[in-house]
């Protein structure tokens, strides 16, 4: 098949040049379309981290040169975030671990009689962080008009005068498809509501602005953003999580710690992000993330997004020669969606299907259910009482393909 050239070269990534075996024994080179799940770095990134490394010394504690020059890049990062989240002044950038730390940070820091709202169609990570509040989970709608309206239904039926969260994704990691985050945040607010956008599959693709679509938080990874594990972001409105006791208690959350006579501790803890930002924080991973914002904002949006519907296409329509190939979509087939596409064929496995790919020709892409169960049984018309693992195989499950912006044309095709 002769190899058509996409809009733009693909970034440079770690591993472009990995080779793997296959079940004759013979070695090719490795397709990884499996981004959704965690992208490669980029190279620039690693270069940047590596850059790094021999100055590194603690963060916000030692008086020493290399001490200051951390904490100044880990203050930098928090400002290259910011300005890569198009931010308001008063927001708070605060680095986690990942987006399911961040949403559970987030969960951790909600006011007294909370009632939360979040789509069946979320990831477990925007979907199960909010079990001890009051939870009203809606239907997967079927457009984003029919989400609108299913949120705004939602939140007029609620008590008023309390406060309320919507939780929502920006990309969803099963279909791929563009939610309406501007107009749910718009109903959100309507009602007095205030709204968290899961952008862990957004941004690596799309840009993010937070003034734009007045969303309150935004929370995303590292690792699926072209930076290495363990690293992630909560960045928003200041009041709840200034007000909220410290997500973790520890060094660097506190300001001032006096034993009682009864023998307790009286606690003045910190202000702003370092509230909760307990312990030594994860300088490098930060400064990846940062690094990873330049790398993308310098490349232009514009331009990933052409390549990527260039590579979305290709990838639709040579899947769709396939005999039996069913995609999934909750808002249709031509729905704006992000390199994420998740399929089933008729007659296969989708387990056995991915592990074919894999042993037969090097293609590394991902079966199950993507941590989604409910929106699983939903597309597929399982049973909602069936049960899962995340990442097992078992009948209510699918193939996903997801890439980005270091994937090359050939791995797609
Ligand atoms: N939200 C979405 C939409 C995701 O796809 C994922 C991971 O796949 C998460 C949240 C959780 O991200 P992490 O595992 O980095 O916490």
């Amino acid at each position: 098949m002769s190899v058509a050239t996409s809009v733009c070269a693909p970034l440079p990534v770690l591993g472009r040049d990995v080779t793997v075996p296959l079940a004759d024994g013979s070695q090719v080179p490795y397709a990884a379309l499996d981004y959704a799940a965690s992208a490669p770095a980029l190279q620039r990134v690693w270069d940047d981290v590596a850059a790094y490394a021999p100055y590194y010394g603690s963060v916000h504690r030692g008086a020493g040169h290399l001490s200051r020059l951390s904490t100044e890049l880990f203050e930098n990062a928090r400002r290259t975030v910011a300005g890569f989240l198009d931010c308001r002044a008063d927001d708070q950038v605060v680095f986690t671990r990942s987006t399911t730390d961040s949403l559970n940070l987030l969960a951790a820091a909600l006011p007294e009689g909370c009632q939360v709202f979040v789509f069946e169609a979320e990831h477990h990570a925007a979907l199960l962080p909010w079990r001890h509040a009051r939870l009203t989970v809606l239907d997967a709608p079927r457009g984003p008009r029919q989400a609108v309206d299913a949120l705004e239904r939602a939140l007029a039926d609620r008590a008023p005068h309390g406060p309320a969260l919507v939780c929502v994704t920006g990309a969803s990691n099963v279909t791929g498809e563009l939610w309406p985050v501007r107009e749910l945040a718009a109903a959100a607010h309507a009602h007095g509501a205030r709204i968290v956008l899961d952008a862990a599959q957004l941004a690596p693709h799309h840009p993010v602005s937070v003034r734009d679509l007045d969303v309150d938080w935004v929370a995303f990874s590292g690792h699926k953003l072209y930076a290495p594990f363990g690293s992630g972001v909560l960045a928003g409105r200041p009041d709840w999580l200034g007000s909220a006791e410290p997500y973790l208690a520890g060094g660097g959350a506190s300001r001032s710690v006096v034993r009682r006579a009864d023998g307790g501790v009286d606690v003045e803890w910190q202000e702003g992000a370092a509230r909760h930002e307990a312990g030594s924080p994860n300088v490098i991973g930060a400064h990846a993330i940062a690094s990873a914002c330049e790398a993308l904002t310098e490349a232009g949006f514009d331009n990933l997004l052409a390549r990527e519907r260039y590579l979305i296409d290709r990838v639709r329509a040579g899947l769709a020669e396939v005999p039996g190939v069913r995609f999934l979509s909750l808002f249709g087939d031509d729905a704006p969606r992000v390199g994420v596409l998740s399929f089933v064929v008729d007659g296969w496995d989708s387990a056995g299907l991915a592990t074919a790919l894999s042993s037969g020709y090097g293609i590394g892409v991902r079966a199950g259910l993507f941590c989604a169960h409910p929106l699983l049984r939903t597309l597929l018309g399982g049973d909602p009482e069936a049960r899962g693992d995340c990442g097992t195989p078992g009948d209510l499950d699918a193939v996903r393909v997801s890439f980005g912006a270091g994937t090359p044309d050939e791995h797609v095709e």
